[in-house]
């Protein structure tokens, strides 16, 4: 697992510039290690996973350089089901995903899962049971196999192989020079946005872990590989609990709970139906506008009315 950091790290010192992208590879690494190197408290006991159902209460915090981000953020994101993140830039959404692996500890407040708190288990055990797919997909150093078995490191080749089908990745791996064996990276074959997006959702598969963490493209991909990509979140989701940060509308409005955070706080809560009929709410008006820039982004258009 020590191939994992290297390139992980050299990214995050590549881009010290870009917080955001040193962040993202720094929480793919964080997540994917299972080796216990950071201190747990001396009695921390095993996470004992039953539903993933994942609560924070009244949760405050902020980076050691700056102004309080989260502002006592509180909400439910129950076993199973798709909670949906939204609200306008810097809001806190990534920062409420980066607590949920222990990227960082909140300054007060709790966070459960299955009801124990999460600063009381062992991060090896947390980390066992969340897995994460980033906007910015990292591919490390390697083939495509090590790349998806990173997600497990002791999962088998068919075991690798699975997860790829149901990331409808197979069948492009297959078609490069060397199968799975294919090195990719910063030296490697150049993929394109969609085939590295289902490399990291096959890596996700793999991990087979209860909690999914999903931070939504914004970019446009192309037409096909953005159904390819869809159709290969649609089984990383299914029968997990899954925290996403929304960007696209059919996401949003399929969402099972819809937490709206501005400037630090929870605002809104509920279903697309609830939260659409409340026309002065900030959900509806992001919806309007979100409704906009998603008819720019996806050519299959999805219809961005609210029910009445
Ligand atoms: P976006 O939609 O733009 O990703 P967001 O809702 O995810 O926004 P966060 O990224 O959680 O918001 O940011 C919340 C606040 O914390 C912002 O003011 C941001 O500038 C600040 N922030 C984010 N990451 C860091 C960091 N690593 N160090 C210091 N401040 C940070």
């Amino acid at each position: 697992l020590l191939m994992a950091y290297d390139p992980a790290r050299r990214l995050a010192r590549l881009q010290v510039s870009l917080e955001r992208a040193a962040v993202n590879a720094r929480m793919v690494y964080e997540i994917l290690d299972t080796v216990p190197h950071q201190r747990d408290k001396a009695d921390a006991k095993e996470l004992a996973f039953t539903n993933a159902a994942v609560e924070l209460r009244d949760v405050r915090f902020r980076y050691p350089n700056g102004d309080e981000v989260l502002k006592g953020v509180s909400f439910v994101a129950e076993g199973g089901k798709t909670t949906a993140l939204v609200g306008p830039s810097g809001a806190g959404k990534s920062t409420v995903i980066s607590l949920i692996p222990r990227f960082y500890d909140p300054a007060s407040g709790q966070i459960l899962i299955d009801g124990q708190d999460i600063a009381d288990v062992t991060k090896q055990s947390l980390r066992q049971g969340i897995a994460y797919v980033s906007q910015q997909p990292y591919l490390f150093e390697g083939s495509i196999r090590d790349n998806i078995r990173y997600g497990r490191i002791d999962a088998t080749d068919a075991e690798v192989e699975d997860a790829a089908r149901l990331a409808y990745a197979h069948e492009f791996i297959l078609a490069q020079p060397q199968g799975y064996d294919t090195p990719v990276g910063e030296n490697g074959m150049t993929l394109s946005g969609g085939q590295r997006q289902r490399l990291s959702i096959a890596r996700a598969l793999v991990r087979n872990a209860p909690i999914l963490l999903l931070d939504e493209a914004t970019s446009a991909l192309d037409t096909e590989s953005e159904a390819a990509v869809q159709k290969a979140l649609d089984h990383a989701m299914d029968g997990r609990t899954v925290i996403v940060i929304a960007h696209r509308l059919s996401t949003v409005v399929n969402a099972d709970k819809i937490i709206v955070m501005k400037d630090g706080s929870v605002v809104e809560e509920g279903t697309h139906v609830d939260l659409a009929r409340r026309p002065d709410g900030l959900y509806a008006r992001l919806h309007n506008l979100q409704g906009q820039s998603s008819e720019e982004q996806s050519p299959e258009g999805e219809a961005p009315e609210a029910p009445a």
